[in-house]
């Protein structure tokens, strides 16, 4: 099979999930993969032998990002295949998963002999299995497809039963343990993160904050253990390793494993961190390590935006993070920031100017040796995901989320060493059109694959109307394209999380003892 990764292999060799999948499927003795990065133009072929895509029985997406779409579709173009299904009847098997795969598979179905969806420990090899005895047996396409059209969490568009199950990979008899991390299988010094060894140490989020899809697609919450993670460490030796997950200062062993590091020698670095985990003990481990960036979540712009948004965040916590950055000689602080909140105001960018102000006495930011040298508030644009309570919102406009640049740039610009970033408007509205499409969505993806991914291009020559995806606020009852899958967490939990929202009421994170627990949300 070709396990294709929808992007250059520079962003390939960071990708954990696509490196867990092709991990999972080379240690299959009765399998042989092959890696294909394409990004456009130009032909898709393999990595490693040069072939063609097209000459691949099986072929494989990892789809992570919306944008994904597009480039998968013409990987098959490039190469001669028809993109839709319905006019290849013979092999090659045209098979995807991934994140995206799970939130909202409608818009790539026409494309698709068949998606998994979930996680790959769970049940993927088997899928593949299947495949293996029907294809080498010498079966055709449609008698192999009815042949895996209820395994689970495998999806047959027009032959499985609705909705198919998210397939959860769980270790016996615990709803809080990860087993069997999933690492890096190639660390290269071409990789975006150079050089390092990445480590899941954690798959979803206790907290449930009300945008973030990591926080309901990957429930329940689980951890790794420190033994395992180190284990890894030992048997690749590696020199840096990069510890992937949400909420990582939540975890108890973070400390232990950042010290069991240091005395290996191996040089980490953490994604972003709650300021309510940064401490003295923390920012010590951080710069012997030589980290000298701290990246701090903050999302909302006020504090009723981050409360409506279950962020679960005091100012004080945030103030006091930023504080310890500016006694441990911090170089940059980065602040993340969500704009383009469903009933945000002018009063929370008011409110955001005056935490800037806070933040830049608290962190001696750009004042010399004792403080923050330098801090960015580096903002995107709320994309409202399937499968999270904001599924039912509206999405901001290009001018709502020009406005809120204005306001930004504000805010930070009285401070000196302070400076802003937004990622653009239209990118993320052209995401949350995909996100949150059905399957009319595929003929604006193959336009799009037409035009070399660009959408303003295929946007202009497609028949369908983006503002009736993205610019109406959903009907509490209407039934959503991306249910078809169901992730594990009931539309009754996220419909009260939404109202929660609008209410700017607090939801307590997910109880340590698991989900039997609890079963607050409908996990198993
Ligand atoms: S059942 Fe409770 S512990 Fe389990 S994922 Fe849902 S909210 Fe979290």
């Amino acid at each position: 099979m070709a396990l294709v990764f929808p992007g250059p292999p520079r962003a390939a060799l960071s990708a954990l999930g696509w490196q867990a999948v092709y991990a999972l499927v080379s240690r299959h003795p009765a399998l042989a993969v092959e890696r294909v990065f394409f990004s456009g133009p130009g032909k898709a072929v393999s990595e490693d032998s040069g072939r063609p895509l097209s000459d691949f029985p099986v072929i494989a997406f990892s789809l992570g990002y919306e944008e994904d779409y597009a480039t998968a579709v013409a990987a098959l173009m490039s190469v001669d295949l028809p993109p839709l299904a319905m006019d290849r009847p013979d092999y090659p098997l045209v098979l995807a998963g991934g994140p995206l795969v799970f939130m909202n598979p409608a818009p790539m179905l026409p494309a698709l002999d068949a998606a998994f969806v979930g996680e790959a420990e769970a049940g993927f090899a088997a899928f593949l299995d299947r495949i293996r005895e029907y294809a080498l047996d010498g079966r055709d396409k449609p008698s192999l497809l009815a042949a895996v059209a209820d395994m689970p969490g495998v999806l047959v568009p027009g032959r499985t039963s609705l909705p198919v199950r998210r397939a959860v990979h769980r270790a016996p008899g615990s709803s809080t343990a990860l087993s069997c991390p999933a690492h890096s299988v190639f660390v290269s010094p071409e990789a975006e993160f150079k050089d390092m060894l990445l480590i899941e140490v954690n798959r979803g989020c206790p907290y449930g904050c009300r945008f973030c899809a990591a926080g309901f697609v990957y429930r329940p919450p689980r951890h790794a253990s420190m033994d395992d993670v180190l284990d890894i460490v030992d048997r690749t030796r590696p020199q840096k390793v990069g510890l992937v997950g949400t909420a990582l200062t939540d975890w108890d062993e973070l400390l232990p494993l950042l010290d069991a590091l240091a005395q290996r020698g191996v040089k980490f670095s953490l994604a972003s961190v709650r300021a309510d985990g940064v401490t003295r003990e923390l920012l010590t481990i951080l710069r012997a390590a030589g980290s000298r960036t701290l990246t701090l979540a903050l999302e909302g712009p006020s504090a009723r935006i981050r409360c409506a948004a279950n962020k679960n965040l005091s100012e004080e916590a945030f103030l006091a993070a930023v504080a310890l950055a500016g006694e441990f000689g911090i170089n940059h602080l980065k602040m993340y920031l969500i704009v383009g909140w469903p009933g945000e105001t002018p009063a929370d960018y008011d409110e955001l100017a005056a935490l800037m102000a806070r933040v830049h006495a608290a962190g001696r930011i750009g004042r010399g040796k004792r403080g923050v040298q330098h801090a960015t508030l580096a903002a995107s644009c709320l994309v409202p995901k399937p499968f999270t309570p904001l599924q039912w919102a509206k999405m901001a406009s290009e001018d709502d989320i020009a406005r809120a640049g204005e306001r930004l740039k504000q805010a930070v610009a009285p401070h000196k060493g302070m400076r802003y970033s937004l990622d653009g408007a239209f990118a993320a509205r052209v995401q949350g059109l995909l996100a949150r499409g059905d399957e009319r969505l595929f003929d604006l993806i193959l336009l799009a694959a037409k035009n070399g991914g660009n959408f303003k291009k295929a946007l202009y020559a497609w028949n369908g109307d983006p503002a009736a995806y993205i610019d109406r606020q959903r009907d509490p009852d209407e039934v959503f394209p991306w249910e078809i899958v169901d992730v594990g967490v009931s539309r009754d939990y996220l419909r009260r999380e939404w109202r929660r929202y609008h209410d700017a009421a607090p939801t307590a994170k997910c109880p340590a003892a698991g989900c039997g627990a609890c079963g607050r949300c409908g996990m198993e």
